[in-house]
């Protein structure tokens, strides 16, 4: 990107363009443009099969936040167009990544929805990624790029790009307090140029997780002693981990079923953004692994707690449990996640009705819904922003993102959130 200034001398540019997840939530993708080209995440919207704009120019890099689909989703399309260059990502993001673009796969054949790369980018994307520490620099011809931990879900980063004088800070998803799980988000940043900031939550605070930790043993030890059956649908990345770690404070059975299962293993390989990964260690080892069929079958007989994908209830495990539950008032459905619009569980949560694979019921079970935010709130991102005052912002993976960013302009910043593919000059 290089501009002529008035007296015929080539000056040169930075700028940054949202190839997707700009003035929308899903499909996370940034261009960093200058004399290095470079991606910052390359995600799907999962709920729509959205994808953002390629990148039509040579990239030095591609870096990944952290490993939800919304974020990685179509990495592999890159070397599907012959990219041969590396993503760079903590070693835990690059598990998970692989992990879960194996499972979209698998899900996207079987609904006969045809895939924007194959089973040979993915391998592809192993071998040429790179795994790169919180804190540590990596170093192109013109450019510099650090991660340091976003406290959303295991592995997750944020992205500091030094190019050409300036400093760009992508906070991918991020959480300021810590959580059960995780430690908190670095956030001593100086001397920032543009802040690309996510906005998922920018109206409201999230509840106090001590409470709702309290509130929920209260609620499993009831279902059990009633002789139920408390089901827990959960990503299987961040969430899961969070939730068996919790619950396996309590004296009851707890089960584990769904890809919760592989995700804890490469989660406990690479535990450095973990708050204390002896106690998932010790979660994980009391948890019953549910692995085959018959087993869901099983436990069905006695009071319990089952963890499982998928997180709002369109496939994974949760779907067979709910099936032969739902008739049960003794048993419960807690719902700790963001539902998307359109999603079974979004339904539900609007409804009261389970819409799927063929059953529409008004669940007998109790159905409950909490919000156990992975993303910053509202107190926490204007904290942030009062904390590190950057010379420009903005906002993105949001529903209002425009609407903040005026608010956080009239508070003297100079705040934007630009369409996708719309250019800033940093
Ligand atoms: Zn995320």
């Amino acid at each position: 990107v290089r501009g002529i200034n008035k007296k015929n001398k080539v000056i040169l540019m930075v700028s940054v363009t949202g190839l997707g997840g700009f003035r929308e939530v899903g499909r996370s993708a940034v261009l960093v443009e200058g004399k290095d080209n470079l991606l910052l995440d390359y995600g799907l919207d999962v709920q729509n099969m959205g994808v953002p704009t390629k990148p039509n120019l040579k990239l030095e890099g591609a870096f990944l936040s952290h490993a939800h689909l919304d974020h990685c989703g179509i990495l592999p399309e890159l070397y599907m167009r012959g990219f041969l260059g590396s993503v760079y990502a903590t070693p835990a993001t690059l598990g998970l990544c692989k992990l879960l673009l194996e499972d979209s796969l698998k899900v996207q054949e079987k609904r006969g929805i045809k895939s924007h790369f194959g089973p040979h980018d993915i391998e592809k994307l192993e071998e040429l990624s790179q795994p790169m520490g919180f804190g540590k620099k990596i170093q192109f011809k013109n450019s510099e790029v650090t991660l340091f931990s976003a406290g959303h879900v295991p592995g997750a980063a944020s992205i500091l790009v030094e190019t050409e004088g300036k400093r760009i800070l992508y906070t991918g998803d991020i959480k300021f307090s810590e959580t059960e799980l995780m430690k908190r988000a670095f956030d001593d940043f100086r001397d920032i140029d543009l802040l690309i900031c996510e906005s998922t939550y920018t109206k409201k605070d999230h509840p106090d997780r001590g409470q709702l930790k309290k509130e929920l043993l209260r609620h499993v030890s009831d279902v059990c002693s009633n002789n139920g059956i408390a089901l827990l649908p959960c990503f299987a990345v961040g969430r899961s981990q969070e939730m068996i770690q919790i619950l396996s404070e309590l004296d009851v059975p707890l089960y584990l079923d769904g890809m919760g299962k592989k995700a804890t293993s490469i989660i406990l390989e690479h535990p450095e953004s973990l708050r204390d990964p002896k106690k998932l260690k010790k979660a994980f080892g009391k948890a019953r692994k549910i692995k085959k069929h018959w087993e869901r079958f099983r436990l069905l007989g006695k009071p319990g707690v089952v963890v499982t994908t998928a997180g709002m209830l369109n496939g994974g495990p949760i779907s067979h449990y709910i099936k032969k539950l739902h008739k049960k008032e003794n048993c419960s459905l807690y719902i700790s996640g963001y539902q998307v619009s359109g999603t079974v569980g979004n339904v539900l949560q609007s409804t009261g009705r389970y819409v799927n694979e063929g059953l529409d019921v008004k669940p007998k079970m109790q159905v409950l819904f909490r919000d156990w935010s992975a993303h910053c709130d509202r107190t926490e991102i204007l904290g942030f922003i009062k904390k590190i005052s950057p010379k420009k912002i903005i906002f993105n993976h949001g529903d209002s993102c425009g609407e903040f960013a005026r608010e956080v302009s009239g508070m003297g910043f100079e705040a934007i959130a630009p369409k996708n593919g719309e250019k800033t000059e940093v």
